[in-house]
């Protein structure tokens, strides 16, 4: 099942302009929506699950049409939001339970064989009988995938799942969306450009609303080749060097300024051309975007 979304638009009542005409499509594997805070990711997200609706614009999901059939959409739909409560006195178990029976699924054994695989799927089966108010911050979003999972979503949705998890539940966490991501459509929307490098088939980067970029991470950063290069440079130096150059980020080393800049061929003596990162496209991509929209 793809997801093909196509002119959407949306403006708040206050008049910010989150979505600007966007358009992307989206085959199964893992998809990575990058973008700094305020692109609109959240509102992209919450539009696709149905939670909102667009200005204008068209969302399909294989056959379905996702404004006009919201009821079909949720069916398949698992939608993991930036913050979700639990009541925390609940054990994971419990919780699962009650998720599955909202589901709609009413055998006792079917209902107990599925939680108990969504339990190991999401290596919470040791913690079951816990009481989900202790939980880390990673075995709670693992909970959430759980419990997004009860419906045997065609599409999973994580709206900025990685935020304030340690690298080890980052890992485990990703490593689990990698692999729902071999069967479903997998969204993951993050400003944390590593989580897309290491896994994603597929990303976008958005800002203020507009797709600036969209391909497959490896053919991006085949695109970079040649157009990074770095140098230090001393703190009294660096202003200039903002100024003459597109300074795509500026990193200290040793308490020296050691800045990345982008160009076609060398910017001249003391540079390095160096091995493109997708971070030094993220970064490129949102300024030249910036400076386009002042
Ligand atoms: P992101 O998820 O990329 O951080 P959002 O979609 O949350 O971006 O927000 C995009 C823009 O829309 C931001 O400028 C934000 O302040 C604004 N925005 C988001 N939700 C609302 C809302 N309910 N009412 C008014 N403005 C909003």
């Amino acid at each position: 099942m793809r997801l093909v979304i196509e002119g959407l638009y949306k403006t708040y009542p206050g008049g910010v302009q989150a979505l600007d005409d966007v358009s992307l499509t989206i085959e199964p594997g893992m998809f990575g929506l990058l973008g700094p805070n305020g692109a609109g990711k959240s509102t992209l997200m919450r539009t696709v699950a149905t939670l909102q609706r667009p200005d204008a614009g068209s969302i399909r999901l294989g056959d379905l049409d996702v404004l006009a059939q919201p009821d079909e959409v949720r069916k398949v739909l698992g939608y993991l939001p930036q913050e979700f409560g639990l009541y925390p006195n609940l054990s994971a178990r419990v919780v699962l339970d009650h998720f599955t029976t909202l589901k709609g699924v009413t055998g006792r054994s079917e209902r107990k064989e599925l939680v108990d695989s969504l339990l190991v799927k999401t290596n919470l089966w040791e913690s079951k009988d816990k009481a989900v108010g202790g939980f880390s911050g990673g075995m709670k979003q693992r909970l959430g995938i759980a419990i997004a999972l009860a419906g045997d979503p065609k599409l999973l949705i994580v709206d900025e799942p990685t935020a304030g998890l340690d690298p080890t539940e980052r890992h485990r966490f990703l490593n689990l969306l990698a692999e729902l991501g071999r069967d479903i459509v997998v969204i993951l929307s993050t400003h944390i450009v590593e989580d897309v490098r290491e896994l994603c088939s597929s990303m976008a980067i958005i800002h203020r609303g507009r797709v600036v970029l969209e391909g497959d991470p490896s053919s991006v950063l085949e695109s970079a080749r040649g157009k990074v290069w770095r140098r230090k440079v001393s703190r009294a130096e660096l202003d200039a060097y903002q100024r003459d150059h597109d300074v795509i980020s500026v990193r200290l080393q040793a308490g020296e300024p050691l800045i990345h800049v982008w160009s076609e061929d060398t910017p001249g003596a003391g540079f390095h051309g160096v091995e493109p990162a997708l971070e030094d496209v993220y970064f490129h991509e949102v300024g030249e975007a910036a400076a386009r929209s002042v």
